[in-house]
């Protein structure tokens, strides 16, 4: 495949939550495939090559008017996305141009703007209110403890975990964004500090108490994570944390995430499905099955398209549990 500036714009993708979502990348991919302050054990991108410490020191911003461009050329392909989302290959609020781009966005087109962070600038007052104008906020946490935090999301120094709460609590109380708080659990196979112990689940709750959030969402890993110590917490068990959370939080705001994703009519118009399957694939790893369902492709067509990429050595098929994924190299 001809070599190729990376794009910004990229989908639509199917997911559970957001339903037929265009994304927008506001960092250039650069040498390395993520620009992230975070180093998760759980990353479904592999490793963080060097961690960003704060947002004055990235590089390969992406301008405002590169988004505008993107959305406007982009928009004439598409007649029925239901979210435009501010995630990709890095941490979207490490842009501080990020509030300009969700007004500029709302501007040219009548679709609600997500914002998917890991939440670790919210204590940032700057951060929060680049935010204000988006309609829904996803926002990561694994733990109310300091130290498991810090063990799970493996932080750039600087962060700590007392900021991000209180930052998150900040936005919440703005009245701007719905906010949405993704809980990720995990397991270990190795004894590593995680979060789905009962004394884990009860400081979270507390914290979440605190924050208020709209909705909470509660999953485990489903892709192959940056570290093989790291395993999904089973089926019954994350049935018992969520039926621990909805008696706290009510069941209207609590939803579990088991695997799957429900199928939904599509009218994509492709440009060049080589592209867009290798964009998908570099920005989550997964089965030839997602792959399909996510870009509405069939499985004649997509198979060459997979052989092509392996073959060509961008992507490779790893197996975690029992499905096997394909990943960017
Ligand atoms: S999971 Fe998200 S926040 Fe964590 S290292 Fe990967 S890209 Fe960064």
């Amino acid at each position: 495949m001809e070599k190729r500036k990376s794009r910004i714009i990229y989908g639509p993708i199917l997911s559970r939550r957001l339903g037929r979502s265009l994304g927008i990348d506001v960092i250039h991919r650069s040498s390395s495939r993520k620009n992230c302050n975070f180093d998760c054990v759980y990353c479904q991108l592999g490793h963080v090559d060097k961690k960003i410490s704060s947002p004055e020191e990235v590089k390969g911003l992406v301008s405002c008017t590169e988004v505008v461009d993107g959305i406007e050329h982009y928009h004439r392909n598409i007649d029925d996305i239901d979210y435009i989302t501010f995630s990709g290959t890095c941490e979207p609020t490490l842009n501080l141009g990020l509030g300009d781009m969700i007004t500029e966005v709302k501007k040219l087109i009548n679709v609600p703007v997500c914002v998917i962070t890991n939440s670790s600038l919210m204590g940032r007052k700057d951060v929060r209110e680049n935010l204000a104008n988006a309609d829904l906020v996803v926002a990561t946490l694994v733990s109310g403890n300091e130290k498991t935090f810090k063990a799970i999301n493996r932080p750039a120094s600087g962060i700590n975990l007392h900021d991000i709460i209180e930052g998150l609590r900040e936005l919440k109380k703005s009245g701007g964004p719905k906010l949405a708080i993704e809980v990720m659990l995990l397991d270990s196979n190795s004894g590593y500090p995680t979060n789905s112990s009962d004394q884990e689940v009860d400081k979270l709750i507390e914290v979440l108490k605190f924050i208020n959030p709209d909705e909470i969402e509660i999953l485990t890993i489903s892709r192959p994570p940056a570290e093989d110590f790291i395993v999904p917490v089973s089926e019954n068990r994350l049935k018992e944390i969520a039926q621990k959370f909805d008696e706290e939080f009510g069941r209207k705001r609590v939803r579990l995430v088991l695997k799957g994703i429900k199928r939904k009519r599509s009218t994509i118009k492709h440009e060049n499905l080589i592209e867009e399957v290798y964009d998908l694939i570099l920005r989550r790893p997964c089965t030839f099955a997602q792959i399909g369902q996510s870009l509405d492709i069939d499985e004649d067509d997509l198979f060459p398209i997979i052989k092509g990429l392996v073959d060509g050595g961008k992507i490779v098929r790893v197996n975690s549990g029992n499905d096997s994924y394909y990943r960017a190299t």
